[in-house]
């Protein structure tokens, strides 16, 4: 995987640099809740005005479905990212057209223009080449610093690449480092932990890690599919008896490419889903069985002495999906407990760690790993569909 960087732009004196950056923030009552992904865009947007640029952002915000729709408009996010930059940040009320070209006009070498929800365009969503040859009018390059909308081929991440000199922003360009230290390039051995709710939204991902990884630690909702398969009385547990037959595919495919499958050892069962709810530590075998009433929330001591264990083995570990109920005390232990182990190991550089999920990350922040961690991708549904090994257009179109 090649792609160019803002290190083989150059001259950016005077120049128009579009950037696609992912403004998608949540926002409630008005506000912008959370900051993280402006974060993330501030290093590429400061690097460029400093080097002289006029820095034009385009990005999405929600889902209007291809027309102006006034509480999606990008405006209050610019005062979001004026803060976090603690620079002016223009605004132009279009991203097309007279309205975009006249704000662009009016800029000065280093500064920066935000540019109205591409949404508002059927174009966009569309990846229509007419659309994408109007937002590669509004300048001389493109950056693309949203890996985290890479996943789509739209015509603001993947149209406008083909129609001007594209290069990957320093964010895009962090993450597709670390994923392919991850995934594409690892240093063996490489393990998984693969947890969460349900193997149904993540058989893709599974299928694929198999082929790639030397260990699957299963965990979560998803391992008591997999018990179950194999012959376990789960109870009345978190799991889908309809997967059976996809959890016996998934563990045939891992014997035939060598990667071995670790599963709980133990369980935490509860009669109740609550917070500081009484619970017993089962050992998990194909002999098991759960009474009815009751359910597997989490795993227990052994296991997590099996999982770190396997940590110790390793020198890259990929992480998607909590390892239990983590939300609900007591049920966070095994996900804090090996959270914490890869956090350390990570620090003492004996291991390459590489999370991503929303309630992954969350489950991290919790431990106090997040930070630790080699890197902790925020990208959601561009994360998930790299781990199931899929092309995601964005990143294509940045190849060179
Ligand atoms: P991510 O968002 O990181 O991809 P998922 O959405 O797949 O993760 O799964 C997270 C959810 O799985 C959490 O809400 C967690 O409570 C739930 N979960 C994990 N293990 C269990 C379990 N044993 N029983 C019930 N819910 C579980
Ligand atoms: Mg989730």
């Amino acid at each position: 995987m090649t792609f160019k960087t803002l290190d083989d732009i150059s001259e950016l004196n005077g120049k128009i640099a579009l950037v696609r950056v992912d403004l998608n923030v949540p926002v409630k009552d008005g506000e912008v809740t959370d900051i993280t992904r402006i974060e993330r865009v501030a290093p590429t947007i400061q690097e460029l005005s400093r080097k002289g640029a006029k820095v034009v952002l385009m990005a999405h915000f929600g889902r209007p479905k291809g027309e102006a729709v006034a509480s999606m408009s990008l405006k209050p996010i610019a005062q979001s990212v004026e803060e976090v930059l603690d620079a002016r940040i223009h605004f132009a009320e279009d991203c097309i057209g007279e309205a975009a070209k006249a704000a662009i006009g009016k800029l000065h070498n280093g500064d920066i223009l935000l540019l109205e929800n591409t949404r508002f365009h059927k174009g966009e969503e569309a990846n229509d080449a007419e659309f994408a040859k109007d937002l590669a009018a509004n300048g001389d390059l493109y950056i693309n610093d949203a890996f985290s909308a890479a996943h789509r081929a739209h015509a603001s991440t993947e149209g406008i690449a083909k129609l001007l000199p594209s290069y990957a922003g320093r964010t895009m360009q962090a993450e597709l480092t670390a994923l392919n230290s991850a995934l594409g390039d690892p240093k063996h051995p490489v393990g998984a932990v693969v947890g969460g709710a349900k193997v149904s939204t993540k058989i893709d991902l599974l299928e694929n890690l198999v082929t790639k990884i030397d260990v699957l630690i299963i965990g979560g909702g998803m391992a008591n599919t997999f018990q179950g398969a194999l012959g376990a009385d789960m109870g009345d547990s978190l799991q889908e008896p309809d997967m059976y037959d996809k959890a016996h595919a998934i563990m045939n495919a891992a014997k035939e490419n060598d990667c071995r499958i670790v599963l709980p050892a133990d369980g935490k069962v509860s009669a109740e889903f609550k917070a500081g709810a009484a619970y017993e530590v089962v050992p998990m075998t194909p002999a098991t069985i759960i009474p009815k009433g009751k359910e597997s929330l989490d795993a227990g001591d052994a296991t997590i002495a099996n999982v770190i264990a396997e940590f110790e083995k390793l020198n890259t570990l990929i992480w998607n999906g909590p390892f239990g109920a983590f939300e609900i005390p007591p049920f966070d232990g095994a996900t804090v407990a090996i959270a914490k182990a890869a956090a350390e190991m990570t620090e003492d550089g004996r291991l390459v760690s590489v999370a991503g999920g929303g309630d992954t990350v969350s489950a991290l922040n919790l431990a106090g790993a997040a930070d630790s961690f080699s890197y902790i991708s925020t990208a959601g549904g561009a994360f998930l569909e790299w781990m199931e090994g899929k092309p995601l257009p964005g990143v294509l179109a940045l190849e060179s």
